[in-house]
């Protein structure tokens, strides 16, 4: 791992922000996972840079590891095949195009070597080279003939123009389509074996301009060269020898740039989205720009963020905890005491007794006496908190009617009052005083009835 980020030690960095001094991940910036050249900071909410992946040098400098590779034993029968095909193809221009057919192993490899950057296996070195077995899994093959059909096509077209047109249109045409190619591979490559990833190739060209000029000038000088090796080779050999050449030069080609494109995959994987190291990114972008600015001390203005949120019909019970904490934590007991009951709502909302119930012991620590004002609250909550706490159900009930004559549920909560009184405490001569309190002032039939029931049951 290069850098870790800031915020999460195990992560390693894909972000620099210029302005904080941070090597940042994906969790820490503000950025959509797909998009591997743009993202801000979620502290200061400026753009920041996408962070280098490996050192090992500039890019140029792998290029002669890279046009090695396919003289390796286990690649050398790649260019053979590849040469004794193309030879074996009568010289006729019309059926030139089938030459190509050789270049299946080729293209095979040249797949594998990419995959085996892609996804390197655990506790291994770099695979440089796939063996032969990494053909027979056929898992590659769709990749490997999507990656292959658009540097045929170019390939085609291109020896289309010089045979049939002119020489130098041919080349230059050539030249300029194999500047893309390396793009659309590793569009394949990163996107999925789908037509649909050559969309993503864009991102390739323009997210590390520098090492992609290395890959396509790879891809156009040495297509411009094979092409100039055998307009003078057609000269001066016959025909199948020079067939077969163009088969062996372009297999080399082939490989050598599917290790280049692999080196850049080592490189740049994790700047676009494999290899990452990290599960993607699945928490919201308010509640990571909130850790972030927790990390980084920033409470005031986690402060403000989580304040606005409460005020909203959105708000959790996780928001208010969040509150209540950080004004704890910042020493601010007057606003703590003030959001009392409304916290209290929420967690009432969300049916969490105990906290609620531990909120109010919180409360009344501060303030004996404390409980919430609102006469529906505590109806709400007496309901709530009967089994866990019938002495709190006591005392949110009792002289409902003085302080709240007016209240709609007084009934129902004198009646529950009364069952609290004498199932929880044994108390059925002091809950007959609150049925009779039902009794004379409620003249709904069905409470009626509950109190008729209430003292068949109490035998009062
Ligand atoms: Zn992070
Ligand atoms: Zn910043």
């Amino acid at each position: 791992m290069n850098q870790p980020c800031k915020y999460h030690p195990a992560t390693e960095a894909l972000w620099f922000c210029r302005h904080d001094g941070l090597f940042l991940c994906q969790q820490c910036v503000d950025g959509r996972e797909d998009n591997l050249v743009e993202a801000r900071c979620l502290l200061c909410n400026q753009d920041v840079e996408a962070t280098g992946q490996s050192g090992g040098g500039p890019l140029w400098q792998q290029l002669e590891r890279c046009l090695r590779l396919p003289f390796t034993p286990v690649l050398l029968p790649v260019l053979l095949v590849w040469g004794l095909v193309a030879a074996l193809i009568p010289p006729v221009p019309e059926l030139l195009a089938l030459t190509l057919l050789g270049g299946v192993p080729a293209f095979g490899f040249g797949q594998a070597i990419m995959a085996a950057r892609t996804h390197p296996r655990r506790g291994r070195a770099v695979v440089a080279v796939p063996g032969w077995d990494a053909l027979s899994s056929g898992l590659g093959w769709k990749g490997a003939l999507l990656q292959a059909a658009p540097a045929l096509l170019v390939l085609l077209l291109a020896g289309a123009l010089m045979l049939f047109f002119s020489v130098p249109v041919g080349l230059v045409v050539g030249a300029l389509l194999l500047l893309l190619v390396p793009a659309l591979w590793l569009a394949i490559q990163v996107q999925g074996a789908e037509p649909g990833s050559y969309a993503a190739a864009p991102t390739y060209l323009v997210s590390v301009p520098r090492d992609y000029a290395v890959a396509a000038g790879l891809a156009s000088v040495g297509g411009l060269l094979v092409g100039a090796v055998l307009l003078v080779a057609v000269d001066v050999m016959p025909s199948p020898l020079v067939q077969s050449l163009g088969g062996v030069l372009a297999a080399v080609w082939w490989l050598s740039l599917a290790a280049l494109c692999g080196e850049m995959l080592g490189r740049h994987g994790r700047l676009w989205g494999i290899n990452t190291g990290s599960a993607r990114v699945t928490t919201p972008l308010a509640a990571r720009r909130q850790n972030v600015q927790l990390c980084a001390g920033r409470y005031d203005k986690v402060l403000l963020s989580t304040a606005k949120i409460v005020k909203t019909k959105k708000a959790t019970v996780a928001d208010w905890q969040r509150l209540d904490r950080l004004l704890q934590v910042l020493g601010r007991e007057d606003e703590r005491r003030a959001n009392a009951e409304p916290y209290l709502d929420a967690l009432v909302s969300a049916e969490n007794w105990s906290a609620a119930r531990q909120l109010i012991a919180e409360q009344q620590q501060r303030q004996p006496q404390w409980l919430p004002g609102d006469p529906g609250l505590r109806w709400v909550l007496a309901r709530g908190l009967y089994d866990l706490d019938p002495k709190l159900v006591v005392n949110l009930l009792k002289e409902m009617h003085e302080r709240h004559p007016e209240f709609s549920e007084l009934g129902n909560a004198y009646l529950l009052l009364a069952r609290t009184l004498a199932e929880k405490f044994g108390l059925a001569g002091k809950a007959e005083q609150y049925l009779r309190f039902v009794e004379s002032h409620c003249r709904d039939a069905r409470l009626r009835q509950q109190v008729a029931e209430y003292r068949a049951a109490w035998g009062a």
